[in-house]
């Protein structure tokens, strides 16, 4: 008989995203026992790469491949036997790394918590959780009087999870819950349930009413939720304390009863206690959190119960931004002017833009909150791209904080305290309210200066100079971290003695002692709050009062709100006015508002003090007279004026070299090609040193594209990239594309 001749044998290729810093995906065959049907989009495969294995996305399955068919290598394994990312996600992905021009690879890997990057097995254990009984939720303090353990344990439960606890959660609060819990347990005071029974209730049951909503907050609610299941961005502008949090758990309710789920992004950890508690006195149903502080197997935990539907509500930072959902209903963004929401380095993005792509992709709603909404934000308003929703009055009638601006020229000044604001600490010491100083500088002095010939301390490898740190008796560089014992004979002209001169937190904190002997003063910054959980102790003294007066940078300007504190000032306004930044106004504005927002409450107004040698200034002016949002429009109309975003479209390219001429060359090699793009629409501006070109010695230099319109960048850049990768001096530095940057260091 003879043989039948088959057909070629069709090659099976898959496309894979992997880790790696190069601008393409790449192909492996798939061996002939693998079941196609598998191989679904999403999935996480292994793959020989190198001398290793690496854990990629596979991106699709094709018939042909451009590599040469020796050169191709067979897939390892299968690591997921259903996808893990749905098509709108691996298209969001795809859109990400085109639009930021970043390495999809590592785009698609940012989608995945790290345990999940790492090849680990994806499941979702089935955890147990810790609920009251009914016995045990109306047992009261003095029932458990003499075992102070259980009796805490269940307080906490009573008042801070009536929906049940994990071991982990209740463990982080009682490092020995294991023991307690058994013998709650046999008092029939606890009992144990699965993690996912709450999910299971048909009806869904608010544990704690809503609030009566105000007329502003209720055509907020209902302007929302009339979109819910289409897409649309809706800008909640309120000040602190006006209700935003209400709208959203108002707007939240109607999402759950859906049985949909809600993305919560934050900018910051410290603040999710608190928000996290607050979800849960509200609804009874499963809420995880994600965020830097937890374990791989935690956030794993939190991504994996989203993913299948297990949990209804994520809180999380900006790398929750692609979690997947299993039944999307809402996003959420809180505080969406902040900067943490743009990831500073490897892929560039923007949470707020890409999360509204996602809503986009996904057809729901987004709601972006602030106080001091971005510029950004307001110009897509004035576009008619989002719709605005404002909160006008504090909510629990609150009233606003008092600004006064402190004009310091010529005043005699106690290590940067005027009279005026002196005064003021002493009335409110007095009445037993506290006291909030912001200066955004930490150590003792930015300077260690000669007396006779000036020399100033610098960093040996930045361009920078050395900060005094005062306790130490050092002398630190806060870009590279070098440090060195403090010099008292100046070492230039080694007869002069050195003097710290200018004011950090430090200082400000040595003068407080002295003026203040028998207050107890609370200094906050990152020299003091480095130990784990020293941060949450001290905001804990703030709260219960422990403390007068509170010293602090940067740290103190978010979402604690502390309702004794009625005086709040900011030490030096000044530095934030003559920045080269342009986005340096905007910043200043939103700080001082923010941690004006910090104090006070119904019945103790609080009172803001800006100590500035700018009384004048016409920023400072519009923003205390007429409030943030006339302050933006009005700085809107000056960016409009000058033609600089949101009113035209930035990219920065960056290089890092450990030689200048190095940097200096390739970037005049990208100018020359970019050269002929440029045109009245499209600047080209550099190559140029970064503001600080020498960092850690290593030298920074950039070229600044600016287009009127995105579309030109955009054809500049794809061009530009290809080039750029190819570039032999490529091989010999490190560069990036910052795609809107809204920092231009
Ligand atoms: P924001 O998120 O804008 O800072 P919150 O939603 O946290 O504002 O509200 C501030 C305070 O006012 C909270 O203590 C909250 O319980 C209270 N609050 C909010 N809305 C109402 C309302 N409609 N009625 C009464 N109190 C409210
Ligand atoms: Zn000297
Ligand atoms: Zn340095």
């Amino acid at each position: 008989m003879l043989m039948q001749e088959s057909a070629p044998p069709e090659l099976c290729i898959a496309r894979v995203a992997l880790p790696v810093p190069l601008y393409r995906v790449f192909d492996y065959l798939i061996p002939t026992d693998f079941e196609l049907q598998k191989l679904q989009p999403g999935i996480r495969v292994k793959v020989p790469f190198g001398r290793n294995y690496m854990t990629g996305v596979l991106l699709s399955v094709h018939n042909t491949t451009s590599i040469a068919p020796d050169k191709l290598k067979p897939l390892s394994a299968l690591l997921d036997s259903e996808s893990l990312l749905t098509p709108a996600d691996i298209e969001l992905l795809h859109w990400a790394s085109r639009d930021y021009y970043h390495a999809p690879g590592e785009v698609f890997a940012q989608a995945f918590p790290n345990a999940l990057r790492k090849g680990k097995v994806a499941e979702l254990k089935n955890d147990e959780i810790w609920l009251l009984t009914e016995q045990g939720q109306h047992c009261t303090p003095e029932q458990l009087a003499r075992a102070p353990k259980q009796q805490q344990l269940l307080s906490y439960l009573q008042a801070q999870a009536p929906n049940g606890a994990s071991l982990q959660e209740l463990r982080r609060q009682f490092p020995d819950a294991s023991n307690v819990l058994k013998t709650l347990l046999a008092k029939n005071l606890l009992t144990r349930a699965p993690a996912e029974a709450t999910l299971q209730v048909s009806t869904l049951p608010l544990l704690q009413a809503a609030l009566v909503p105000n007329a502003e907050q209720l055509q907020a609610i209902t302007t929302v939720c009339h979109a819910l299941g289409q897409f649309q961005v809706f800008l909640l502008e309120g000040v602190t304390g006006s209700g935003k949090t209400e709208v959203y758990l108002q707007v939240i309710q109607q999402v759950l009863a859906k049985g949909q789920q809600v993305l919560v992004l934050l900018p910051e950890i410290t603040l999710t206690p608190q928000l996290e508690a607050r979800f849960k006195r509200r609804f009874a149903v499963t809420i995880t959190t994600s965020h830097s502080k937890l374990t791989e197997n935690q956030r794993q935990r939190a991504w994996m119960q989203m993913q299948q539907g297990a949990a209804r509500i994520l809180l999380g930072t900006r790398s929750a931004l692609f979690t997947p959902l299993k039944n999307p209903g809402l996003i959420i963004l809180d505080e969406e002017h902040d900067s943490s929401f743009k990831q500073q380095e490897g892929f560039r993005y923007s949470t707020r833009d890409v999360a509204i792509m996602r809503a986009k992709s996904l057809q729901i709603p987004v709601i972006l909150g602030s106080a001091t909404p971005a510029l950004e934000s307001y110009a897509n308003v004035q576009r008619g791209r989002f719709q605005l929703l404002q909160l006008t009055q504090r909510a629990g009638q609150a009233a606003d904080p008092r600004i006064l601006i402190i004009d310091v020229r010529n005043k005699p000044l106690q290590q940067g305290l005027s009279p005026p604001l002196l005064q003021a600490i002493n009335d409110t010491l007095a009445k037993n309210e506290q006291v909030l100083l912001f200066l955004n500088r930490r150590g003792f002095a930015p300077l260690l200066m000669c007396h006779s010939c000036g020399w100033v301390a610098r960093c040996p490898s930045c361009d920078a100079n050395l900060v005094v740190h005062f306790a130490k008796q050092q002398l630190r560089c806060h870009h590279c971290g070098f440090e060195q014992a403090s010099v008292k004979l100046c070492p230039l002209c080694k007869t002069g003695e050195t003097f710290p001169l200018g004011l950090g937190t430090e200082r400000v904190e040595a003068v407080l002692s002295s003026l203040f002997p028998d207050k107890r003063i609370l200094r906050l910054d990152r020299d003091t709050t480095q130990r784990k959980g020293v941060l949450e102790d001290y905001l804990q003294q703030i709260q219960q009062q422990q403390v007068d007066i509170i010293l602090g940078t940067q740290m103190l300007a978010k979402g604690h709100h502390f309702p004794n504190v009625t005086l709040v000032a900011l030490l030096d306004v000044d530095s934030g006015l003559f920045s080269i930044d342009f986005h340096a106004p905007e910043k200043l504005a939103q700080l001082i508002v923010q941690v004006a927002g910090r104090a006070g409450r119904a019945d103790k107004p609080g009172q803001v003090m800006l100590q500035t040698r700018q009384p004048e200034h016409p920023l400072l002016l519009t923003l205390i007279r007429e409030g943030y949002h006339h302050f933006a429009q009005q700085a809107l109309a000056e960016r409009h004026a000058a033609g600089l975003p949101p009113f035209s479209f930035q990219a920065l390219i960056r290089v890092v070299a450990t030689n200048v001429e190095l940097a200096v060359e390739f970037l005049h090699q990208v100018q020359q090609f970019a050269q002929p793009h440029a045109s009245e629409n499209l600047l080209i501006l550099g190559p140029a040193p970064a503001p600080m070109a020498k960092r850690a010695n290593q030298f920074h230099y950039q070229i600044l594209l600016q287009a009127e319109r995105r579309m030109h960048l955009r054809q500049v850049l794809d061009a530009l990239i290809p080039y750029m990768v190819d570039l032999p001096l490529a091989k010999k530095l490190r560069w990036s594309v910052d795609v809107d940057p809204v920092d231009l260091y």
